[in-house]
């Protein structure tokens, strides 16, 4: 009798775990592996800031918390329209003046725009003073004059780190600068595999998830040892940052929808099936954003944190 309730709790306990790690895994794993990979590229100045600015339920993991923007898009409405930034329909070029506003038309309400945004914001924080060993910012008045018209400034340093970390993993996925008419690939329902998706999704999460099952045994961690290796092994990852600001989103744009267009929207009409041909060929682009998005994002951290004695190499 006992064995048996033993099973049951076991049962019941395995249950509630997968389905809890469904409900909470979607979309996740993307934003999970380019904070993770980002975290490892800061320099000591920059890790001490993040460790500060991050909230305590992150366990001082920026990873932890870089779905956060996702899990508040409709509690902060305004944020919506913030994760993405569409040209219009068979444009496979990036314009900001053209293309960067929200779908009301008010200018800088994008995915570069918000970039720019929330960097400016951190660009206010100012590392512990030594002696009295507090944080303070400068006022941010000056600063956010410009942008406070947008209506999405928060003066919470905290959510803008959050905010950043997140859109620049977005701005790396291929379909976050898609077309205007099928919503970066939202309307465009295929197969994958056997079941019903749309393309925006199987970019998102299901290109990932496959991965994770066919080569990475269903370990997240597996699958980012790996593609940090490729880092460092097969892609010349120092020429992926030429920035001379302290934050340049524009050219990570561009190559996104030059990108959708060569390997996301080509072969994915509505209809059609997408399986191994489509997958097989297209997982190489998705772990080379991941890792673009990561040490991009680790590159605008030290920037913003690092004093310019132990800039880091990246
Ligand atoms: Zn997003």
């Amino acid at each position: 009798m006992n064995i048996v309730l033993e099973y049951f709790s076991i049962w019941r306990a395995l249950s509630f775990f997968l389905l809890a790690s469904t409900v909470v895994g979607w979309g996740k794993e993307g934003h999970y592996t380019t904070c993770s990979i980002a975290q490892g590229y800061l320099t000591e100045d920059a890790l001490a800031a993040v460790k500060a600015l991050l909230p305590g339920s992150a366990e001082g993991e920026l990873a932890n918390v870089c779905s956060w923007a996702d899990e508040v898009r409709w509690h902060y409405h305004w944020s919506s329209s913030l994760h993405w930034v569409d040209t219009p329909d068979f444009f496979c070029n990036y314009n900001y003046c053209r293309d960067c506003h929200d779908t009301s038309g008010v200018n800088d309400r994008c995915v570069t725009g918000a970039i720019n945004n929330y960097t400016m914001q951190l660009m206010t924080y100012v590392n512990s003073d030594s002696e009295t060993n507090c944080k303070y910012e400068i006022p941010l008045t000056d600063i956010l004059s410009s942008v406070t018209h947008l209506g999405f400034v928060t003066d919470n340093l905290t959510e803008a780190l959050m905010f950043l970390s997140h859109f620049v993993g977005d701005i790396h996925q291929p379909l976050h600068v898609g077309f205007l008419g099928d919503e970066g690939g939202n309307t465009i329902i295929v197969h994958w595999y056997t079941r019903k998706a749309n393309l925006h999704h199987i970019w998102d999460t299901e290109i990932i998830q496959s991965a994770l099952k066919t080569f990475y045994n269903a370990d997240l961690p597996t699958m980012i040892q790996s593609i940090q290796k490729n880092i460092i092994d097969d892609w010349a990852f120092e020429e992926w940052e030429n920035c001379n600001k302290t934050v340049c989103p524009n050219p990570y744009a561009s190559e996104s929808i030059s990108l959708a267009c060569k390997f996301a929207y080509r072969n994915a009409t509505p209809g059609t099936t997408l399986g191994d041909d489509y997958f097989l060929s297209r997982l190489p682009v998705v772990e080379m954003r991941l890792a673009q998005g990561g040490v991009r994002l680790a590159a605008i951290l030290n920037r913003l944190f690092t004093s310019k004695a132990s800039i880091a190499s990246i």
